[in-house]
């Protein structure tokens, strides 16, 4: 497949969130075992599209490697909520309008606002397709090349990173703890690409 790459502040971002989620020891272990020692250098803080796509299923093949697939899951999990909370200030606009405005909406509708802005911001940057969907008031996130787990086989959906990226994201939006986010879909194993399941509770 061809290389595909990201902005090089979303690389970074990856790998503060993994330093913050295992510690620094942990952190470069990790790298360590995956080979990607190199990585230990933050890409530089730009939107030039530098950081290569693959590296990040490595990153969490070798996340799991080490801590099992368990344990290494929720570190990802954790690792995209942090990715969250560092890429809100690239919201722009809707950050700043968010406290006003989102108190008046439905917490579906501000799921939905948030999703599709992050799908908008992303679709921009990224190769990933990504779509937002809505069906039977639940809403889904579909990304028909998921950067994720490009190239992994896995016997369950391994898309933890991305599902903690969704899960903070529409915390954040609708101010609930209730939100569950449950990947029905995953390209690793098996599906015609990846799809995660928002559900507010
Ligand atoms: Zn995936």
């Amino acid at each position: 497949m061809e290389e595909t790459y990201i902005p090089n502040r979303f690389g970074r971002f990856l790998l503060m969130a993994l330093e913050q989620a295992l510690g620094t020891p942990g952190f470069q272990a990790m790298l360590g075992r995956g080979g990607l020692r190199h990585l230990a250098v933050y890409p530089p803080d730009n939107l030039e599209r530098g950081f290569p796509v693959g590296l990040i299923p490595r990153l969490m093949a070798a996340l799991e490697e080490m801590y099992g697939v368990g344990k290494g899951r929720e570190l990802a999990f954790q690792a995209g909520q942090t990715c969250f909370h560092l890429g809100v200030a690239d919201f722009g606009v809707l950050a700043d309008i968010a406290d006003l405005v989102f108190p008046l909406l439905p917490p579906l509708t501000r799921a939905r606002i948030g999703l599709e802005t992050m799908a908008e911001i992303l679709n921009r940057v990224t190769d990933g397709h990504v779509h937002v969907q809505r069906q039977d008031g639940h809403l889904f996130w579909v990304v028909e090349r998921c950067g994720v787990c490009q190239g992994r086989t896995s016997s369950s959906p391994c898309c933890h990173l991305l599902a903690g990226l969704l899960y903070e994201a529409v915390h954040w939006a609708t101010g609930r703890d209730s939100v569950t986010v449950t990947e029905v879909a995953c390209a690793a194993s098996g599906g015609p690409h990846c799809a995660m399941e928002i559900d507010l509770g």
